[in-house]
């Protein structure tokens, strides 16, 4: 969430590569896109993608396993993003939800307008809709 957390995030790939040493981590976000050349001396990440990542996971993913993305989502349109799968977790507390990416205003100390050139929304009824996947008895 923060580019100064970075330390953080090695800890955790270092931790992941003890654990699961043959898996591919990919690292992305913004520490990734603000500082890409530092992530790929230093986090220890298999692959860093920086910027929008959902079109370049899905090119990732091709070109490690060969087989094409049967669904290419518009960065541009946030409502044609799918839902996270939600039902992969076992116990759920808490939901990241994306309302919006961007920000109406560009105060000069803050990323923002450098990694969304400008404010989206998205359908409130899909972001509603989305929190109830992440339930066990959706309202
Ligand atoms: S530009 Fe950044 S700091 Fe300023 S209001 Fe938007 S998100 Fe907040």
């Amino acid at each position: 969430m923060m580019t100064y957390w970075y330390p953080g995030v090695f800890e955790a790939i270092k931790i992941i590569k003890e654990a699961l040493p043959s898996v591919p981590i990919v690292l992305g976000g913004k520490y990734a896109t603000l500082c890409y050349d530092h992530a790929i001396k230093y986090s220890g990440a298999d692959f860093v993608i920086s910027g929008a990542g959902e079109k370049q996971v899905l090119q990732l993913l091709q070109d490690l396993f060969g087989e094409e993305p049967f669904f290419m989502p518009d960065s541009e349109d946030l409502d044609s993003l799918p839902y996270p799968a939600f039902d992969l977790i076992r116990k759920i507390d808490q939901l990241p939800i994306t309302t919006s990416r961007g920000c109406p205003y560009s105060c000069s100390y803050c990323a923002s307008h450098i990694f969304n050139d400008r404010f989206r929304r998205r359908n409130p009824i899909k972001v509603v809709d989305e929190s109830n996947t992440g339930k066990k008895n959706p309202v």
